[in-house]
Formats: C-alpha cells, sequence, structure tokens
C-alpha cells in the first residue's frame, strides 16, 4: 500500500497506529508524524474518509459532528505545550485546518501550534502548505461554491507564492526563513530548558531541607 493510504491502515487497526492518542466510534486522534509545529496532531475522522476536505464539509451536520473532536484536540494541543515550554500561548495560537489539495489521501484535519518551526518543516512547500489559504481553516467550512479552492490547480499555486512569516517577506529564500524560524525554536526550546533546570535546582533544595538534620 503506498503512503498516500497509510491512515486506512490506521482506520482498519488503530493500535498499529504510532502516536495513538485517542480514539472512539468517529474519529482517531493521533500525533503527527512529520509535526511542522512543535505540537502538531490529527484528526482522522472515521466517516466520509474517502472524501476531499472541501466535499465531507459541504455537509453542516458532519461538521457539527467532528467539532467536539475538533475542541478536544485543541486543548490536547494546549496542554501538550504548557506541559512542555515555558512560553505562554493560547487558543489563538492554535491552527485548525485542512490541505485544500491534501498529500495522504484519507481524510484528517491538523490541529496544532502555529510556530510552523519544527525540524521537519523543511521547504517551501511545507511552509507555504500551512502559512497560505491552501490551508483551509476549519471555520471556513463549509467552503463558499465560487471558492477558488475548489480547483486544485488554484490550490497548487499557492504553495509557489512568497514566504512570508511575522509580516516579513522571505521571497523564495527559504534559507533565510528557516534561520529565522530555527531562532524562535532555539528561544521556545531554551526556555523550556531553564526552567526544568531551576524546577530541579528547587527540588535539589527541598530535598536538602528535609534531609538535613535537626538542630
Ligand atoms: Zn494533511
Amino acid at each position: 500500500m503506498s503512503f498516500r493510504y497509510v491512515f486506512a491502515k490506521y482506520l482498519k487497526d488503530p493500535q498499529s497506529c504510532p502516536g495513538l492518542l485517542f480514539e472512539d466510534e468517529n474519529v482517531l486522534i493521533i500525533e503527527d508524524m512529520y509535526p511542522k509545529s512543535l505540537v502538531h496532531y490529527l484528526i482522522i475522522p472515521k466517516e466520509n474518509t474517502s472524501k476531499t476536505p472541501q466535499e465531507a464539509f459541504k455537509d453542516e451536520q458532519f461538521i457539527a459532528k467532528i467539532q467536539k473532536y475538533v475542541d478536544k484536540a485543541s486543548e490536547m494541543v494546549l496542554s501538550k505545550w504548557s506541559a512542555s515550554y515555558e512560553t505562554p500561548i493560547s487558543k489563538q495560537n492554535i491552527i485548525v485546518c485542512c490541505h485544500s489539495v491534501p498529500s495522504l489521501a484519507n481524510l484528517h484535519i491538523h490541529v496544532m501550534t502555529d510556530d510552523l518551526c519544527s525540524n521537519r518543516l523543511k521547504n517551501k512547500k511545507h511552509y507555504n502548505s500551512f502559512a497560505t489559504p491552501f490551508a483551509i481553516k476549519w471555520t471556513e467550512f463549509p467552503l463558499a461554491a465560487d471558492d477558488p479552492r475548489h480547483s486544485p490547480e488554484h490550490c497548487n499555486l499557492l504553495l509557489k507564492g512568497d514566504l512570508i512569516h511575522n509580516g516579513i517577506n522571505y521571497r523564495s529564500s527559504f534559507r533565510r526563513l528557516r534561520q529565522e524560524l530555527d531562532r524562535k525554536r532555539d528561544t521556545i526550546v531554551t526556555n523550556r530548558k531553564r526552567r526544568a533546570a531551576q524546577d530541579e535546582e528547587s527540588g535539589r533544595k527541598k530535598a536538602n531541607t528535609l534531609t538535613s538534620p535537626p538542630h
């Protein structure tokens, strides 16, 4: 089976799915194996698995059904982040989206932090697939009938646009953008290390007071 259909295997046998976080009769929630942000999960609905997002989420009832899993996965992303990193984030920093031309065949929704600075983000296409309207935001469904993103040709052009990050245009220089993303990642990760070191230090102090002999 080609990698394009890898989720079909997980739907058939969820226990075989690496990074499985949650499962019920309607969805799987898993860790993205190639995370593009520091926390990046996927919701894989069991229903409508062969439909494109544009097609599947035409149906308001289906949207309503999946909404509670979007909320749940967003909470999971937030709590994973706060357990891992000191840098504060809020719900506004969560991206919930589907790619307009998904690279994997089975229907899935990305739920992730908006840092886009994971080491796995390796090229212009990776970046633009989340940073441009190529990513259809969850709140945009159902797409209007005249939305250009019903056309795969239009969507693929969006991947070729300039690289824009925090209002700065990096044109086609993925190398320069990646340097900026590395700086951002280092700041977030170093912050965590400092916090962990402090916790360790205060833990040691506490242990010392506990073990020091009574005067
Ligand atoms: Zn995807």
